[in-house]
């Protein structure tokens, strides 16, 4: 199923990636996913991460990730949140880092500088501004010292946008497609990439163009996550101007919102330069940026 709430803007800008994406060698992923398997309980764990299942001095990575959050129970399909509750007044700004083989390919030739906005990190940081980061596995091996800085700094989460931004489902504005059955592993392994870096640790997830199906969600269950798709689209990839982004957040923002925003400086050039207007806007209207677990969990109001 397609969301149909993605922007225009947002679909140019997939169909945009496209362009990339033809110029280089196909990134499709082959038989990397052997250090991954799945028990026949339906768990996924690291090979040589297994431990007994006796109570020990040190919580195991099952406990680990069962305790974060966003965690669901394991072997379920995964639930499918837009939002968090309406009448609070917190909003949760998520950037995702999305990382293709094209764009290393961008990046090896010189044709693009650079898919992490530091910018962005600074004003979070000058700030004092909680975040999430939905990091595909790519982008984390491509930028180990800002995952650190990422991971470094209580008011950031990390969460999970795929190893390689391929679609799960077929037609998702071209983007590259892997068959879901593939997605267990895919996502499992950009657990696996981001965990070493500690931090703020999520079970949330989230697709590559928010295109999911029931295929693709059951690929997830033995992951025990929680997906996370969004309410407020900024539309930043590949805009040219910062305005529209502001206009677009500040629209529809509201109490509980989600706003999916991207950190990939080449490919959503404005963000930054959006982003001090997004803060000012949601200021006057009495709404606080914190993190995706806090605006979800709000409970005042129920
Ligand atoms: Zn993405």
């Amino acid at each position: 199923m397609k969301k149909s709430h993605l922007s225009v803007g947002a679909v140019v800008a997939l169909v945009a990636g496209i362009t990339l994406l033809a110029v280089s060698a196909s990134p499709t992923r082959q038989a990397a996913d052997a250090d991954f398997v799945v028990p026949s309980t339906g768990q996924v764990s690291p090979a040589g991460t297994a431990r007994p299942p006796t109570a020990g001095a040190t919580p195991s990575a099952a406990d680990r990730d069962a305790a974060a959050p966003g965690a669901t129970r394991v072997g379920s399909r995964p639930p499918v949140v837009d939002h968090g509750p309406r009448s609070g007044n917190l909003v949760a700004l998520t950037f995702d880092a999305d990382m293709t083989d094209a764009m290393r390919y961008q990046l090896r030739t010189g044709a693009a500088k650079s898919y992490a906005n530091i910018k962005i990190i600074d004003l979070l940081e000058r700030e004092q501004v909680p975040a999430t980061f939905f990091l595909t596995g790519k982008w984390v091996e491509q930028y180990p010292k800002v995952t650190r800085r990422l991971a470094d700094n209580p008011r950031f989460e990390l969460a999970n946008h795929t190893y390689g931004h391929h679609a799960f489902v077929r037609d998702c504005y071209q983007l590259p497609h892997l068959p879901a059955r593939e997605l267990t592993a895919d996502a499992g392994r950009t657990f696996e990439v981001v965990a070493p870096y500690g931090g703020r640790q999520t079970r949330y997830f989230r697709f590559p163009g928010l295109c999911h199906d029931k295929a693709a969600l059951d690929a997830l269950a033995p992951l025990g996550v929680t997906v996370v798709d969004g309410d407020v689209i900024s539309g930043d990839p590949f805009a040219t101007a910062w305005r529209p982004i502001v206009r677009a957040v500040l629209d529809k923002v509201r109490a509980g919102s989600v706003v999916v925003l991207h950190v990939t400086e080449e490919n959503a050039p404005m963000t930054d330069e959006a982003l001090p207007h997004i803060l000012a806007g949601l200021a006057e209207r009495g709404l606080t940026p914190a993190t995706l677990s806090e605006v979800l969990a709000d409970d005042r109001t129920r």
